[in-house]
């Protein structure tokens, strides 16, 4: 299963060797999420640290091109894959003694982490349940994202932007927001090279992703003109390979630019139309043109369109989203559930549930299902254990299907709690 829902994955997670670009002043290290270091007269400038348990890995790849002393660190954002693996870079300084670097970041990286350090355990639950297919279930978090490296140059406010030069090269850093609220790229006109940090990972923008909070699409698309006006040779996205030859960077720009406007522009004139997301949602679905679902750059492959949906609506939408006053103040699922169950029994309820599922009718099938196994009360044990099978099956047959690694690890992670429900099941008997 591991290989089926990281399929396609293998760049996104940086399985490929490090490389250097531009007569090997760039090297360019994957690790997860990329990290970039610029060798320049007097020292180095890093872009972006891995996650912490690759921070090794990454360091000796670095060393093994470079032994000039780090004089800055950039965080594109504060996501654990991006500013934790400073470890072994700052060890060595102190070992040598040479000065500590500038740490450069938005502001809202700062209050990002204050943030972990109030939610650190709801994150090791989300970071769990999200790369469930490859950190494994029982195993720890995927990081801690506490223990930070402080920022010493800090970007204050939306339109800001900082520059500095080191050896005879500029470095041109920009605050835009998209992905999060504290992202920060980097324009290196000498090297004509982009770092996007997760502006651009090499598949469909991750937003609207259902964990995670408010994204901002209208945002993404200006930031990816923005870089566009750069002309770079090179870009270097926060997951996936190098970018390279202005043609190819212009176009997996410009295209991001244009999905985000859709999705965007679309979302908006159905609200302006008096929509509720239901309608919404399923006729985005219709109108999602070919030239998006067959672009490279856009595969859905960690986020996808769908969720870009759901980022859009909530950004311009409170909670109230159905119309229906029933969902106001909803009863609880599982009383509903019981009060079905009084109007028809549970075997009558899988016995449909079968026929819709013998139909390729899943969604809906599942649907009837949550019938059975919310609202038994236990006694009909042969029913619930038929209910739960089917629905395990239909799930694990949805995560086949499924493109995005993220909801394939959700509906995997269900399909496993059912079978364990089953096992517990079995053993009370
Ligand atoms: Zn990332």
């Amino acid at each position: 299963m591991v290989a089926k829902i990281t399929n396609g994955m293998s760049d996104w997670f940086g399985w490929f060797p490090a490389s250097t670009f531009e007569n090997n002043t760039c090297i360019f290290v994957p690790s997860m999420a990329n990290t970039c270091v610029f060798d320049t007269k007097e020292g180095l400038v890093i872009y972006d640290v891995p996650i912490r348990q690759f921070a090794q890995k990454t360091f000796d790849q670095v060393r093994s091109f470079t032994s000039k002393p780090v004089k800055y660190i950039i965080y594109s954002h504060g996501h654990f894959d991006h500013a934790f693996g400073y470890g072994p870079f700052i060890e060595e300084i102190k070992k040598k003694g040479w000065d500590m670097p500038e740490v450069i970041a938005h502001e809202n990286c700062i209050r990002r982490f204050e943030k972990y350090e109030i939610l650190g355990k709801y994150h090791d639950w989300i970071n769990k349940q999200q790369f469930a297919s490859v950190s494994g279930r029982g195993r720890d978090a995927v990081v801690s994202a506490r223990e930070t490296l402080d920022p010493t140059i800090i970007l204050k406010g939306n339109d800001s932007s900082y520059s500095f030069k080191l050896g005879d090269v500029n470095f041109e850093i920009y605050h835009d927001i998209g992905e999060t609220d504290d992202s920060i790229w980097l324009w290196v006109p000498e090297k004509k090279t982009i770092c996007t940090g997760d502006l651009m990972v090499s598949s469909f923008p991750n937003i609207g992703n259902p964990f995670k909070v408010q994204r901002y699409p209208k945002d993404w698309a200006i930031a990816m003109e923005k870089m566009r006006e750069k002309n770079a040779e090179y870009l270097v996205p926060g997951h996936g390979r190098l970018i390279e030859g202005t043609e190819k960077v212009r176009d997996a720009l410009s295209i991001t630019a244009e999905v985000m406007h859709f999705v965007h522009d679309e979302v908006v004139k159905r609200l302006n139309e008096g929509k509720w997301f239901e309608e919404i949602y399923h006729e985005m679905l219709e109108i999602y043109p070919d030239k998006f679902r067959n672009h490279k750059i856009l595969r859905g492959i960690y986020g996808c369109y769908r969720f870009a949906i759901h980022a859009t609506y909530r950004l311009y939408h409170g909670w109230y989203n159905s119309g229906n006053p029933t969902d106001l103040f909803p009863a609880k699922t599982d009383e509903i559930a019981q009060e079905l169950l009084k109007i028809n029994s549970e075997e009558k309820y899988l016995e449909h549930a079968k026929k819709l599922y013998s139909e390729s009718k899943k969604q809906l099938a599942l649907h009837v299902l949550d019938i059975v196994v919310k609202g038994t009360d236990g006694k009909n044990g042969e029913t619930l254990v038929e209910a739960l099978k089917l629905k395990a099956k239909i799930l694990k047959e949805k995560v086949k299907n499924e493109t995005s690694f993220i909801a394939g690890n959700i509906i995997n992670n269900a399909a496993h709690q059912i079978k364990e429900r089953l096992k517990e099941l079995k053993s009370n008997k």
